[in-house]
């Protein structure tokens, strides 16, 4: 576990507005377009926790404690 707790504080710094960016979802996320996968509530960039490929899409995570456990078992998971 230890492990991925590295790897997503590695993607969420300040880098993480050039990924945005770059894959093109920063205007989205600034305009609270963006939801949550885990309890659906809209992320932006006050809340977002991290970002994860699923399926050949990025999907966010908020900052809520429940959804940082889901992503953890959800990153063990896949
Ligand atoms: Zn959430």
């Amino acid at each position: 576990m230890k492990k991925d707790k590295e790897i997503v504080k590695a993607i969420h710094d300040d880098k993480l507005d050039t990924f945005l960016k770059s894959i093109k979802v920063y205007d989205d996320l600034i305009a609270g377009k963006i939801k949550c996968k885990f309890c659906g509530d809209p992320v932006t960039i006050d809340n977002l926790y991290t970002v994860f490929p699923e399926s050949g899409a990025i999907k966010f995570a908020c900052d809520k404690a429940a959804c940082i456990a889901k992503m953890n078992i959800y990153l063990s998971e896949h």
